[in-house]
């Protein structure tokens, strides 16, 4: 017989299943195995028709409701509009409460209903009822209760179902209502029989108009489309082709078209062309790539494309409102669907779906497993389904959701869609798993590269913790950035002293209350340069684009960690820096955290400690270590972008007599001591502690006066690297290896010696931008955000900005070439921002120069080793290294390293006059020049040390790169 599932109502984790057959039946479905399986009856949902084998009972007369153990069942095609079936099958019963009990019902006067004796039961126990008021919400301790409004308080109707409860049904909705039980209070037995309704679901009964606006959304605020998050309930202007016309994919150059057009960028970055060729062949994919890399445009460029609907369900509500906006702001028509939305806007968004008026929708795991959502995408015309975070869907991963388990039998109800599932994390494990539950073929497997280019790696040894991050932060004055603690203490305290020092800063841990927590994570995504110090709790779902680093005050747990946090850095691809200051007091507490773990966890957590180490202290390029890790081959010699690389420009120098100062102190002191002691001794300190132990006695006290403390921890740093020494993991304490006695013998020790600065004062970034201009515009964009209450990334992107600081454009087409400028932005933002830019030009006698500033493609995977040899090409063909610097988002240092690494590999440049980008004065140029052709080009420390170290390595590499060029 066949049945049409009307409703879905809880039982422990089943479901309670109501049916009306075609002969207006009603029926409840009973699973045989509601026993032993806790999932029992979860695979119906209303709207559903099934055939049901069953033999009508002979004792029950309908229309009761009949319960029946379904022992086999087939799925038949659903219906469309269930609303009117069941008009058709059991017509409806409209007016209030007394029209449940077909008039039987009566009421004390304190509102009571009972069933008077004389009357008997109504002839129905399961109808439809349209009340002719809306039922308010009113639950008391233990339920979902709706009142409906009498002037005598009215009465409760109690609601089971599975929908998302809203404040208020309206009247004239089509609800289905059990009269579950009565009962006679047990101090009356010859009392009137009490009664009890249940609500177990609603249809939606008033469709709105396409065209009209629900009534809560202000008139002139739909008239003026602006980017009001609102206005995501504007229905759209796009014509939407119908459905009967066929689907032809569209050709690359028809895509490529369609990424400038809408998303204003000239290129795809690696994979996302495959993916979404992929998808618009309608081939399931899994993309696995790392943050940053450009995920959602895998999805949401063939969603432009495709005739239907595209489907995406993502289990972060903040990163869902955030793509919606983004999307609105190019002009697409996006919305979601969550439990942040109103019923009104719930009901406006569905008919908006339903008319075929949306590209794209973004909903939660929850809410799209809900019968009217599944009902609602059944007859949408759902073309793609996209699975965000997929990793959530396997049990190996660390974020397992089981409602993420569902989506499969969601897929099954969409056979039409095709298929794409994105992850920035997944282990092989959890990759096989996916791709087995979601039946991806192998040939559907996209995997990335790891590697984030633009994220500048390195690590300190924490010396001094506050002054190395006050020290950093001055190289970051005006931008965003999270520095992570370890613990809350150290959160307050970093926070008090920085904001002391007058720096914008915001804590963010878990023992602040929901608002501050909440406040505090809104000020940093929609203003411009708040530094947030946070716990780990931070950063899931933050998608804001432009934060430009990321501290490590302390040392993370693992790689696993540390990948994960860094990655909110650079999203937008532009250069960030990601510093990690540790010392051996983290290692310690880690692995006191480590010992209080159960024994078979403890080797694993170890291991994932030494993993990290090895990363901090690495000598190599610290993208080896990190991305091995991850169980990618990073083969690369010189990144260029982390501290090691860099430093490998440093010259080697004979570190022997240091090395044998400082070793045998170690070995004097007894092999007890750690780093910093033998400093202290080595540098004739007359603290207690020395004095105590008679230190002050040894022959190599007050042996090292030429260097610093913190000199000397740079070269402790080495000797530790090179194995001359080993330190103890649970003390610090440091012991000789067999190496170390080598040296005494006289065996060379070579490495580097520490730069006047360390590190976190050398990272000024020499920006190619015009500074001035950003700032102007950024103003102007913060003004925007702030009138249409976003976050300013989704207006333009800092990297748009800098495009257009860099290439000044001075007209419309111009402006239109910039990154991230599509046709709607043009549209929006072109008539405000080109004057700022053109009267600033004006003014400065600035001329445009966007022909050389957009040429090559910007991306972060790019592949390095064609990094060398597409600088070389471009800057042969005329662009200037600031140019370069700006396009690929680095600093004109790395595109210096570029042009000097093909002179080494033989290959020829152009004479150009590099030296315009000179800081120097002609004068100190000329003597540079001069000492280059004494002293030969070779090695830079001998003229570094002539010049007294006055001017820096970056300016004697951009000089030396002049005098080569216009040599040959
Ligand atoms: P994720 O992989 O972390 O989901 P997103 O999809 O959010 O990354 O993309 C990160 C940023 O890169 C976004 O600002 C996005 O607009 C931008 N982006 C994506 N694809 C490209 C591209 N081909 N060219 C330039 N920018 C892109
Ligand atoms: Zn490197």
């Amino acid at each position: 017989m066949k049945v049409v599932i009307v409703a879905k109502t809880r039982m422990g984790s089943g479901a309670c299943i109501g049916g009306l057959t075609f002969d207006g039946r009603s029926l409840r479905l009973i699973a045989p195995d509601a026993d032993t399986n806790d999932k029992f009856n979860q695979e119906y949902n209303v709207g559903d028709v099934w055939d049901v084998e069953y033999t009508p009972d002979p004792d029950l007369t309908p229309p009761h409701t009949e319960n029946i153990i379904v022992h086999s069942k087939r799925r038949l095609p659903a219906i469309d509009d269930v609303a009117g079936f069941i008009h058709n099958h059991m017509p409806p019963q409209n007016g209030g409460p007394e029209v449940l009990y077909a008039g039987l019902v009566q009421q004390t006067r304190a509102g009571v209903q009972y069933i008077s004796a004389r009357t008997g039961i109504p002839a129905y126990s399961t109808m439809f009822w349209q009340p002719d008021k809306p039922l308010v919400r009113d639950d008391d301790a233990k339920r979902i209760r709706y009142r409906y409004p009498t002037a005598d308080g009215g009465r409760s109707v109690t609601f089971v179902g599975f929908q998302e409860p809203p404040d208020e049904i309206p009247a004239g909705s089509l609800l289905r209502i059990s009269l579950a039980h009565w009962w006679r209070p047990s101090d009356m037995p010859d009392g009137e029989l009490r009664c009890y309704v249940q609500l177990s679901g609603w249809y939606q009964a008033k469709v709105v108009d396409e065209w009209a606006l629900p009534d809560w959304l202000p008139e002139d605020e739909y008239a003026f489309n602006d980017s009001h998050p609102e206005n995501m309930l504007t229905p759209s202007k796009v014509t939407i082709i119908p459905s009967t016309t066929p689907f032809v994919p569209p050709d690359l150059s028809a895509i490529k078209t369609k990424l400038k057009q809408v998303f204003g960028y000239d290129e795809f970055r690696p994979l996302q062309t495959e993916v979404i060729k992929s998808v618009l062949n309608k081939q399931d994919a899994m993309a696995i790539m790392p943050t940053g890399s450009g995920k959602s445009l895998c999805y949401q460029l063939p969603a432009l494309f495709f005739h239907g609907l595209t489907v995406v369900v993502s289990p972060l509500i903040s990163l869902m409102e955030d793509q919606v906006m983004q999307l609105q702001e190019a002009g697409v028509t996006a919305v979601y669907l969550n439990s942040t939305l109103s019923y009104e806007q719930h009901l406006y968004i569905s008919n908006q779906i339903r008319a075929g008026q949306v590209k794209l929708l973004y909903v939660a795991p929850e809410t799209l497993l809900r019968p009217e959502t599944l009902l609602l995408l059944q007859h949408s015309n759902v073309d793609c389904l996209t699975i965000d975070e997929e990793h959530c869907i396997s049990a190996w991963g660390h974020d397992f959701r089981p409602e993420y388990r569902q989506l499969v039998e969601v897929r099954h109800r969409l056979p039409d869609a095709v298929c794409i599932a994105v992850t920035a994390t997944a282990t092989e494990r959890v990759r096989a798993d996916i791709k087995a539950t979601l039946e991806i073929p192998d040939a559907g497997e996209f995997l990335a590269s790891f590697n984030r280019d633009n994220l500048f790696l390195a690590a300190e040894p924490k010396t001094d913790g506050l002054s190395q991050t006050t020290a950093f932060l001055k190289n970051h004055k005006g931008e965003s950035g999270i520095i992570y603690c370890a613990t809350r203490k150290q959160v307050d305290i970093l926070t008090a002293q920085l904001t002391q020092r007058g720096w914008p800063v915001l804590a963010y841990h878990a023992g602040l209350t929901d608002n501050e927590r909440r406040a505090n994570q809104r000020r940093f995504i929609y203003e411009e340069a708040i530094i947030m110090v946070a716990t780990i709790a931070f950063g899931m779902g933050i998608n804001k684009s432009n934060v430009r680093f990321i501290l490590h005050y302390d040392l993370p747990k693992n790689l696993e960690s540390y990948y994960q946090q860094i990655g909110r850095a650079g999203r937008d691809g532009l250069r960030a820096d990601c510093l990690l200051l540790s010392s051996y007091a983290d290692v310690g507490t880690i692995n006191y955290f480590i010992n209080q773990q159960a024994p078979d966890q403890q080797r694993g957590a170890r291991a994932r400690l030494e993993a990290i180490l090895g990363f901090v202290e690495a000598t190599i390029c610290r993208r080896r270590p990190l991305l091995n890790y991850f169980g990618e081959d990073y083969t690369i010699d010189n990144c260029d972008m982390c501290d090691n690389c860099q430093s490998s420009d440093d010259e080697l120098v004979d570190l022997t007599i240091p090395a044998q100062k400082y070793l045998s102190c170690v070995k004097r002191t007894g092999e007890i001591f750690g780093m910093t002691y033998i400093i202290d001794v080595l540098r004739g300190s007359r603290s207690q502690k020395v004095l105590s132990r008679r230190h002050d006695q040894l022959s190599t006290y007050n042996i090292g006066g030429e260097f610093s403390k913190k000199e000397w921890q740079f070269l402790a740093r080495q000797f530790i690297q090179q194995r001359l020494l080993i330190q103890d993991m649970q003390h610090g304490s440091l012991k000789l290896t067999p190496k170390a006695y080598d040296v005494f013998k006289g065996e060379q020790v070579l490495g580097t010696l520490p730069q006047r600065q360390p590190l976190t004062e050398r990272w000024q970034a020499t920006a190619a931008h015009d500074a001035e201009l950003f700032t102007l515009l950024r103003d102007k964009r913060s003004e925007l955000a702030n009138a249409a209450n976003v976050p300013p990334y989704v207006i333009f992107s800092d990297r748009s900005l800098v495009a257009m600081a860099t290439a000044f454009p001075q007209s419309r087409s111009s402006f239109g070439m910039m990154y991230g400028v599509g046709q709607a932005k043009l549209d929006k933002y072109a008539d405000i921002f080109l004057p700022i830019i053109q009267d600033y030009c004006r003014e400065k006698g600035i001329k445009e120069q966007v022909t050389t500033a957009v040429a090559p493609p910007p991306t972060t995977t790019n592949r390095p080793q064609n990094r060398t040899e597409e600088v070389l090409a471009a800057f042969n063909a005329g662009q200037s290294i600031s140019t370069l610097a700006a396009t690929y988002g680095v600093k004109k240092s790395t595109i210096i390293s570029h042009l000097w690494k093909s002179i080494l590999a033989g290959a020829t440049l152009r004479a150009a006059n590099l030296l315009q980008e000179s800081q120097l004065s002609t004068d100190q140029q000329k003597q540079v020049l001069q000492i280059f052709a004494a002293f030969g080009t070779d090695i830079l420390r001998p003229i570094y040390e002539e010049l007294n170290q006055e001017v820096s390595y970056e300016e004697l590499h951009l000089i030396r790169l002049h005098f080569i060029c216009n040599k040959l």
